[in-house]
Parts: structure tokens; sequence; C-alpha cells
């Protein structure tokens, strides 16, 4: 028999992570969690190492180290901190896939790392290639490294296109539920509370990708990430509004056929399909009944209500390293609206300010992105309290 898929699970106490562990814990014959990663979660982070039993396990917060080097020593398991120590892992020959379910900008060095070192990438952290799409793309030409993607709107994409050419798509048509705001006026949009962002109606994620979805930052950022993964230009990516979360997203090609993936918003689905290197993995979970569902709905966005999308097609035409602005002005304010320092509509505000102020640079290096986001999110820091 041949030895399970030996996985890192990068974000491993988060909402993608912990569903990932379901998955491993699934088909303990086929999947193994070689190494896991978290923030700053220590106790959640012992808890899965007791449980999965990885060869490392490392927290990026190494005030938490202590705790973690104690619990699991006498237990064969290694521990580390720290980012240099997360991104040096990727490398590890214990690794065969990993699993980017970190959140936001801390996931480009890992994942950069994991390509250069030829691994294969189940990828759920979009910021990644919205940060850094052009030059992330190309490392994966000269690397054996197979992304597929996780997210489900691109994994719905990607199982569409199977088995067909590339030149035979039209469009892809990414679905968006519309989030929680979806039927508010703009005015109302001016009240909203933290609760009341956070209250996504279909999917249950972290606090950070739920007000994207809000926002509806999220499709935005899901547009620039289709355009890398699948090389399609953005005037081809069009996003839809439905409401059910039950069309995953869909390919139009050129007879005017469209293809489309169904399923329960349930991202079990598609990290599955991702870990199992695209074959169909029997489970036991239930599916969905069509029979429960009358009626789908499609619509356009209103992007008067939710001009964030449009930063995807802005941010694409301008390219260099305007998106990799746009992303960490966003981490810095939802991050402030999260604690109450500004409001659901002052989060726009503040990317604004930085696609003013931050200097464009057209061809940036991994320096230059290190430093735009380093320098927006000082920028945004520091207009917080007079937005
Ligand atoms: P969560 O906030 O639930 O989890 C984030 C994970 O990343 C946690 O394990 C957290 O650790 C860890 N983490 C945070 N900062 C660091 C860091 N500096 N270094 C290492 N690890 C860190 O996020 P989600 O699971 O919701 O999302 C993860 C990614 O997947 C995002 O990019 C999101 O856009 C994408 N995604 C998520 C979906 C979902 O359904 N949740 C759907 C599609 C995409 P700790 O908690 O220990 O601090
Ligand atoms: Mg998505």
């Amino acid at each position: 028999m041949t030895q399970p898929k030996r996985i890192a699970v990068l974000g491993s106490t988060g909402s993608i992570g912990v569903q990932t562990l379901d998955i491993i814990s699934e088909y303990p014959d086929r999947f193994r969690a070689s190494v896991l990663v978290a923030g700053s979660n220590v106790d959640l982070l012992v808890a899965q190492s007791m449980a999965h039993r990885p060869d490392l396990a490392i927290i990026a917060d190494c005030s938490k180290y202590t705790f973690l080097r104690d619990s699991l020593a006498g237990h064969g398991i290694k521990t580390a901190c720290g980012a240099e120590a997360i991104a040096d892992a990727m490398e590890l020959p214990e690794i065969d896939t990993v699993v980017t379910a970190t959140v936001g900008y801390s996931g480009l060095e890992p994942t950069i790392r994991a390509i250069k070192a030829g691994k294969d990438i189940a990828l759920a952290n979009k910021e990644t290639l919205v940060v850094a799409g052009e030059l992330v793309t190309r490392l994966l030409k000269e690397s054996r490294t197979k992304v597929i993607p996780v997210d489900s709107e691109h994994s719905a994409i990607y199982q569409c296109l199977m088995g067909e050419e590339k030149r035979a798509i039209r469009k892809l048509i990414i679905t968006a539920s519309g989030g929680p705001f979806r039927t508010k006026s703009i005015d109302d949009l001016k009240k909203v509370t933290v609760k009341d962002a956070l209250s996504h109606p279909n999917w249950s994620m972290g606090a950070k990708i739920t007000i994207d979805s809000a926002t509806m930052l999220n499709k935005a950022f899901e547009i620039i990430e289709a355009r890398w993964l699948f090389g399609i230009d953005p005037e081809r990516i069009e996003a839809v509004v439905h409401p059910q979360s039950i069309v995953h997203s869909m390919v139009e090609f050129v007879d005017g056929a469209i293809k489309a993936q169904l399923g329960l918003p349930d991202m079990h689905l598609p990290i599955r399909y991702a870990l199992g290197d695209s074959s169909r993995l029997p489970t036991n979970e239930r599916g969905m009944s069509i029979a429960d569902f009358s009626h789908l709905d499609f619509y356009k966005p209103d992007t008067e209500k939710f001009p964030m999308i449009n930063l995807a097609y802005h941010a694409l035409k301008t390219g260099g390293n305007t998106a990799c602005i746009i992303n960490a002005a966003n981490e810095i304010a939802v991050a402030a609206f999260l604690h109450g320092q500004i409001g659901y509509l002052d989060i726009r505000k503040v990317i604004e300010h930085a696609l003013e102020e931050i200097p464009f640079i057209a061809s940036p290096d991994y320096n230059d992105y290190v430093e735009t986001n380093a320098a927006t999110r000082a920028f945004a820091t520091s207009i917080l309290s007079s937005i």
C-alpha cells in the first residue's frame, strides 16, 4: 500500500484548518498531518498535535512557545515558533502538500517557499495571489508544484474545467452570496455594527473573510485570484449574486454551454477535492437534495452599494503593487473595524487613501511587496483615528 500523503496545515487552528483536519481524520489511510502551524491559539494547537501526532508543530506567536514545547515534550513532536521557522518548515522532506489556510499577507512567504521546494499546494489563502499574483504565477512556471484551489468558487471552476481546453473558455462566472447586507439600502449601511457584519447568511468562516464578504471585497479578491489561477483576462471574469450559495461558480464556453458545480455551502467538499488531488473521495457526509431548492436566484451585483467589487478590475488593470496596497490597507481597516475603532464604510476610505498615498511600483519584486505591505500598514494605521 502507498504511504499516506503528508500534509502541512498552515493555519490549522482556523476555520479552514480545522475542517482540513476533519478531512485528514476521515481518510487516515490516505492522509497524515505532518506539520501543524498556528498563529497564537496554543491550546488548540496542542490538542490538535496530541490527536494528529505531526512531526512538527509551530506557533507563529513566540510568546506562546514555552507552553507549546512543554506541553508536547516527550511525545516525539518537534516544536518551533516564529515566521522564519514557518517559512523554513515548508522545505521539509516530511511534506508532500501544503494547505495554505492562514489568513492575510502572512500566507505569502511560506507559500513562495513551498513553491520553491516543489511542494503541492491546496490554496485557501487567496491573499497570496491578491498580493503577488504575477510573481507567484512566474514562480509556479519554474516549479513542479501543482496548485489546487480550496476557495469554493475556484474549486468549482477547477472542477468545471476538467476535460476542457483553455481556448474553449468564454467566461468565468464567480457566484457571490451578496453577504449579510445584500438587501440593505446605502443609508442602512451607515449604521451597521460589527455583529451585523459577522452574521454571514450561508457560510461560517474566520472573522476577516466574513467582513470581506460583507463589504464584497472578498469577491474582488476572488476575481484577482481567478485571474492568476486560471490565466483568464479580467474582462472575461464576472461576479454574479446568487443568494443561496448552492451554485459555487460556473464556466461559460465558446459554444454557449455553461457548466456549474453545485453543493451545500460546506468547505469540507472543496478541501476533500483538493487533498484528493482532484479525484472524488467517497464520503458518508450528507449531500444535498436538489428538490429542496425550488428556485435558485442569480442577478448582477449592485456596484453602487458594493463598489469594492470594482477594485478587482482597477487593481488588475493598473497592475504592479496596487492589489498589495489594497490588501494591506484592508487588513488594517478590517482589524480596526472588528475592534470598534472605525465604521463599516470607513474600511473603503482607508483603502482609497492608501491607494492615493503609497507609491506605485510597476514591476515589483519580492522585496517591493514586503516594503509596500509594511508602508501601507503603517500609513493605514496612522489615519485610523482621523478617518
Ligand atoms: P481564520 O481566521 O479562521 O484562521 C486563520 C488561521 O491562520 C488560524 O489558524 C490562525 O491561527 C492562523 N494565523 C493567523 N495569523 C498567522 C500568522 N501570522 N502565521 C501563521 N498562522 C497565522 O481564517 P479562515 O480559516 O476563515 O481563512 C483562512 C484563509 O482561507 C483566508 O485566506 C481566507 O480568505 C481563505 N478562505 C476561507 C474560507 C472559509 O470558509 N473560512 C473560504 C475560502 C477561503 P490562530 O487562530 O492560532 O491565531
Ligand atoms: Mg470563496
